[in-house]
C-alpha cells in the first residue's frame, strides 16, 4: 500500500533527510587515507544523536551500525569495521539513515579517498548524473518505469551496468515502503506517480558486469567480477512539475569544494 504524505509530513521528511545530508557533510571532512570505516560510523552516530535524531539503520533487521560503508567492489550494505582502513585511491559509498519525529531520512554518496583514477571519477560522476536523470522523472502522471529507464539508459550509454537485485523504495514512517523503484525498466510502465509520494531513488552502478553476490557476513553486497561500484541516493517528493529533493548533497559538496 502507498502512503501519500501531507505537506506537513513532507516537511518532517525534509527535516530527517536534511540531517542525513548534514551527516554526510560531516563525514566528508573525515574521509581520508588511514581512517577506519568504524570511526566514520561512530562520527555519524554521535552527529545524528547530537541533532536530536536516531540512526535509522541501527537495529534495522538487526543491522548493528549507523552507516552502510561500501568500499570499491562492495556495492551496498558494507559493515563498518575497525580493521577496514581507507587507502588512497579507494572509493567509499556511504549510505546513511535517520529517524526523527517518526519519519525516516535516507541518502547515500560515493566519496573519493585521496587521489582517485580518472576511470573511477567517471563512474562516480555518471552514477550521480543518472540519479538526477531519474529524479527528473519523479513527476506526477509519469510512472516508476520512467525513472527506471532514465537511470538505466544514462548508465548503459556510458558503458556501465545496473545492479538489479536492489532497488529504491518509498520512504515515510518506515524506511522501506512501497513502491519499489528499480534502476532498470521500461518507459511508461509500472506504478503511476502522484503528488504526496516520497521515494528514494538510488542507482547502484557497476564499472564491470552487473552481477553481485552477498558476502558471508550476510550483509555486504559485492560485484562478482570484483570491479568497482558506485551508489548515490536522494529521497524526493514527487511533484506536479518537478520533484522536490528532500535530502541534500550541498553539505558534502561544500566540504569537497574546500569552502567550508
Ligand atoms: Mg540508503
Ligand atoms: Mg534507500
Amino acid at each position: 500500500m502507498i502512503f501519500l504524505k501531507t505537506a506537513e509530513e513532507i516537511e518532517l521528511l525534509r527535516e530527517s533527510n536534511l540531517l542525513v545530508g548534514k551527516t554526510l557533510g560531516e563525514l566528508a571532512k573525515h574521509i581520508h587515507p588511514g581512517i577506519s570505516t568504524l570511526k566514520l560510523d561512530r562520527i555519524a552516530e554521535e552527529f545524528i544523536r547530537d541533532h536530536g535524531a536516531e540512526p535509522g539503520f541501527l537495529g534495522y533487521n538487526d543491522f548493528p551500525n549507523t552507516l552502510c560503508v561500501s568500499v570499491n567492489d562492495e556495492v551496498v550494505h558494507g559493515m563498518p569495521s575497525a580493521d577496514r582502513i581507507l587507502k588512497e585511491g579507494d572509493v567509499i559509498s556511504i549510505d546513511c539513515g535517520t529517524l526523527k519525529n517518526g519519519f525516516y531520512g535516507d541518502s547515500a554518496y560515493t566519496f573519493e579517498v585521496g587521489e582517485v583514477g580518472a576511470e573511477l571519477k567517471k563512474l562516480l560522476e555518471t552514477t550521480k548524473e543518472a540519479l538526477y536523470k531519474g529524479i527528473g522523472k519523479a513527476v506526477a502522471g509519469l510512472r516508476v518505469g520512467d525513472i527506471a529507464y532514465a537511470v538505466q539508459n544514462h548508465c548503459e550509454a556510458n558503458g556501465y551496468t545496473v545492479v538489479r537485485e536492489l532497488v529504491g523504495h518509498g520512504v515515510g514512517r518506515k524506511m522501506h515502503e512501497e513502491p519499489q523503484v528499480p534502476n532498470y525498466g521500461k518507459r511508461g510502465q509500472g506504478m503511476k506517480l502522484q503528488e504526496g509520494m516520497v521515494i528514494a531513488i538510488e542507482p547502484m552502478i557497476n564499472m564491470g558486469k552487473r552481477h553481485v553476490y552477498w558476502d558471508k557476513d550476510g550483509w555486504t553486497v559485492r560485484t562478482r567480477d570484483k570491479m568497482p561500484s558506485a551508489h548515490f541516493e536522494h529521497t524526493v517528493a514527487v511533484g506536479k512539475r518537478e520533484a522536490d529533493i528532500l535530502s541534500s548533497f550541498e553539505y558534502v559538496e561544500e566540504v569537497l569544494r574546500g569552502t567550508n
